[in-house]
């Protein structure tokens, strides 16, 4: 997508430690027109899929996925199961547990994982195990920005 390419040339700003950062139009403050723009491209390249869910993890994916989100800990608005996972942060270097209600995903659902950075795909990774676990179907995933030089 260009016109994200050409924002992250404008806005963007590297940190030590091959972090981008967005702030200013991604996951702080959020560009809702760059948003729907993304919304369109997502939703050209998954049109041939019967997506029913579309699911993320907290907290930066949440504004562009607008869904479900995976929590980062157990807390007490968690009531009953949950499906986790163990995903090991790039930006705060630390192993989350990271937990979805069964209440929200079912055998049934078609997922469409979208997230805003793809770097070591930890996140990913655990939120593909989050969906085999709940039974669902991975339709596809839509990252913003992957940082392609990461392994
Ligand atoms: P991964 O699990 O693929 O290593 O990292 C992906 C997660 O780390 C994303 O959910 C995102 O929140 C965060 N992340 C990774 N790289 C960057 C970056 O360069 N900038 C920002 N803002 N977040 C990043």
């Amino acid at each position: 997508m260009k016109l994200l390419e050409e924002r992250i040339r404008k806005d963007g700003t590297v940190k030590a430690g091959n972090v981008l950062k967005v702030d200013s139009f991604l996951n702080h403050q959020m560009d809702i027109d760059l948003f729907n723009e993304m919304g369109k491209e997502w939703a050209r390249l998954f049109a041939d899929r019967k997506i029913t869910k579309i699911l993320t993890v907290e907290a930066s994916g949440i504004g562009i996925a607008c869904v479900v989100f995976a929590k980062k800990s157990q807390s007490v608005n968690i009531d009953g199961e949950v499906y986790s996972t163990k995903i090991e942060s790039f930006t705060h270097k630390r192993v989350y547990d990271v937990i979805v209600s069964k209440k929200f995903l079912h055998p049934e659902d078609h997922i469409l994982i979208i997230d805003d950075f793809l770097a070591n795909g930890c996140a990913l990774e655990g939120l593909i195990d989050i969906v085999n676990k709940a039974g669902a179907s991975v339709e596809g995933v839509g990252i913003a920005v992957e940082k392609g030089f990461q392994k």
